[in-house]
């Protein structure tokens, strides 16, 4: 309240602050107060028993002494009274009485605006917030009170109900991070230097795929089932939240011993042993749970819970459905992940990546008929990686498609320009690797003919190495964008056959031409009798398919031997050449360089 201002005449203007706004209201009161009696308030009250809000007036007739001297209509209409003046009693509801005589006697006594809240009634009960404004003499003293009330039943549900969902997790009802985060700041405070503070996180494994198979509403049953199966597990004293996503976690308080962690988190995650039912639908879904201990007075919520994702994360790593402890290897590990990880991103920036190329060496004419590109990074302090270093991460994030991007402009256009500055040769093909999400990508088909386009390639020269799984975990994708790729030219080459699923049952609804021969099973021969076997009737289908078939990896003499009788078309490995840069493997090029001899030893 702006405040009332007395002033000699008998007259003052009140600004009630009512809500936002306040509302100015003219009161007449007689002024200085009568010698004879307590100073009366004589509103005008045609003005503020208009007002929609509660406004009323009370006289001090003494220390912390009150009395109603007016209220209007909309005061009445909120106490569900006709009582208007008079003692306290009659006019505020008794739950509210307390709050009223201290915040009447403190403005009354310091002189002062004083605002408060309080509930008012029982049927419903409200919430009321007042203020309250005094009227001083010229004395100094407070002879009167004006106040406005207001009903913020509804503003402080609204408020109730933000925080809330602020805090929770609107399917499951569950505390959500936010929550857990304060969890965790009053455990550790209340922890102290002794007791130590467990956080499990669980997270349920293949979760996206009950998402994308069975919809989103099989989704939420799931999470509302495992979510009251976790709750059955706890101890007393637990907390169960959800992170997000498909993770929740749980705070454990004043941890005894990590073991004591550890048990709880098993039994967390054995809650997933039992299959779920999903209206008429079945599923078994594991969950993989990192386990974090507090480690002393500095410990913080945000490294509790990055370490807990650490030790979730490892847990995926080593097969999923396990509960793995945070330990300092973990961090280790992650930092240097997320190194690779931003190093990734700057290397495509700072063009620090290169294409290393090794030859494909054909039987029949112990020649070179092409290369494949494969992909390296020229780190600024590591040196020159190998893709086993970074291509994971690459996959992982995403990042495998602008870096698949740029090796396959790379390739074509190296293998172009050798085409053209050997015209006279039989053009060299070019092999290049297409990663599951490249394979995914929306853009590949179009990425593909941009880089035909600009290199002047012809299609036919450009084998696209698909790994086996790949193509059979991808087969309806597989089918549509391979494809689209075949109707260009493109030639589509399985990698790493013989190791994964798949039969060749799979392969023949796809457009396939060449089938490489895992080098595991390569580096088999001449040893061990099986993989002579395998090998031997991979090259049969293949052929019986009318498919060229590579053997990669090959190192010695006796592998090429056995690979020759049994009719290999071509060979790739260390015994010809290693993957080089391009300038080394230009010189093989341009001598169109011939392993004659050894392809016929
Ligand atoms: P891959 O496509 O099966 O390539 C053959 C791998 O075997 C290459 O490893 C090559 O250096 C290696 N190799 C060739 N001959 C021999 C041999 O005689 N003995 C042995 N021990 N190894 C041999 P690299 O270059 O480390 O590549 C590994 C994998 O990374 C590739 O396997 C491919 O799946 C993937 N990759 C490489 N470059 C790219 C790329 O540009 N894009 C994508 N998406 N994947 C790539
Ligand atoms: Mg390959
Ligand atoms: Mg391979």
């Amino acid at each position: 309240m702006t405040g009332w201002h007395p002033s000699n005449s008998d007259s003052f203007e009140a600004r009630i602050p009512v809500g936002p706004t306040p509302i100015t209201g003219v009161l007449e009161v007689p002024f200085p107060a009568p010698a004879d009696g307590p100073a009366e308030v004589v509103v005008d009250t045609m003005l503020l028993d208009l007002l929609p809000h509660p406004v009323f007036a009370v006289a001090v007739d003494g220390d912390d002494v009150f009395r109603f001297i007016y209220t209007n209509d909309s005061y009445r209409a909120l106490l569900a009274s006709d009582s208007s003046t008079g003692d306290l009693r009659h006019v505020v509801p008794a739950n509210a009485l307390v709050a009223h005589v201290r915040a009447f006697a403190a403005a009354a006594r310091e002189l002062r605006t004083v605002s408060f809240e309080a509930e008012w009634g029982s049927t419903p009960p409200r919430r009321v917030a007042v203020d309250v404004t005094p009227i001083v003499g010229t004395d100094g003293v407070c002879e009167q009170l004006v106040g406005a009330a207001y009903d913020v039943s509804e503003h402080r549900r609204i408020e109730a109900e933000l925080a809330h969902r602020t805090r929770h997790d609107p399917l499951t009802e569950l505390p959500n991070r936010v929550m857990l985060v304060e969890w965790l700041h009053a455990a550790l405070a209340k922890a102290g230097d002794e007791a130590r503070v467990g956080l499990v996180i669980l997270d349920i494994d293949h979760f996206k795929v009950v998402n994308d198979s069975l919809g989103h509403e099989a989704g939420d049953e799931l999470l509302l089932t495992a979510a009251s199966r976790l709750g059955r597990v706890l101890r007393a004293g637990d907390q169960l939240a959800r992170l997000g996503g498909d993770e929740l976690a749980v705070v454990c308080h004043n941890v005894s011993s990590v073991d004591d962690v550890l048990t709880l988190a098993r039994r967390l995650r054995a809650v997933f042993d039992q299959p779920f039912s999903l209206g008429d639908d079945e599923v078994c879904l594991g969950a993989s749970v990192g386990v974090i201990v507090s480690d002393g007075p500095n410990e913080t919520p945000t490294r509790l819970l990055r370490d807990g994702d650490v030790a979730v994360f490892a847990a995926k790593e080593l097969g999923r459905g396990r509960v793995e402890l945070f330990d300092d290897a973990m961090r280790a590990r992650a930092v240097r992940r997320l190194e690779i990880e931003s190093g990734l991103r700057r290397a495509l920036v700072r063009g620090e990546f290169r294409v290393h190329y090794q030859p494909i060496v054909a039987f029949g004419r112990s020649e070179m008929i092409g290369i494949e590109a494969l992909v390296r990074w020229e780190h600024p302090e590591l040196g020159l990686l190998e893709p086993a270093a970074f291509l994971e991460i690459a996959e992982e994030t995403g990042l495998i498609v602008p870096i698949g991007a740029w090796v396959l402009h790379e390739a074509c256009s190296q293998t172009a320009r050798w085409c053209a500055e050997l015209p006279q040769q039989s053009p060299l093909s070019i092999a290049v690797n297409l990663s599951a999400r490249q394979l995914n990508d929306p853009e590949l088909v179009s990425i593909v003919d941009s880089v035909l386009a600009a290199t002047r390639l012809d299609p036919a020269l450009l084998t696209l190495e698909i790994n086996e799984t790949v193509l059979v975990e991808n087969r309806d994708v597989a089918v549509d964008v391979l494809g689209q790729l075949a109707t260009r030219g493109v030639r589509i080459g399985v990698d790493d056959f013989g190791t994964g699923q798949s039969s060749l049952a799979h392969l023949s609804v796809l457009p396939v031409d060449t089938l490489k021969i895992d080098r595991s099973l390569i580096a088999g021969l001449g040893r061990h009798r099986q993989d002579l076997a395998i090998v031997s009737a991979i090259v049969g289908l293949g052929h019986a398919l009318d498919l060229t078939v590579t053997a990669e990896g090959v190192e010695d003499e006796l592998q090429l031997h056995t690979l020759r009788t049994l009719g290999c078309d071509l060979a790739q490995g260390y015994y010809f050449a290693r993957p080089q840069p391009g300038q080394v493997v230009r010189a093989l090029v341009h001598h169109r360089f011939r392993w004659s001899e050894r392809i016929s030893a």
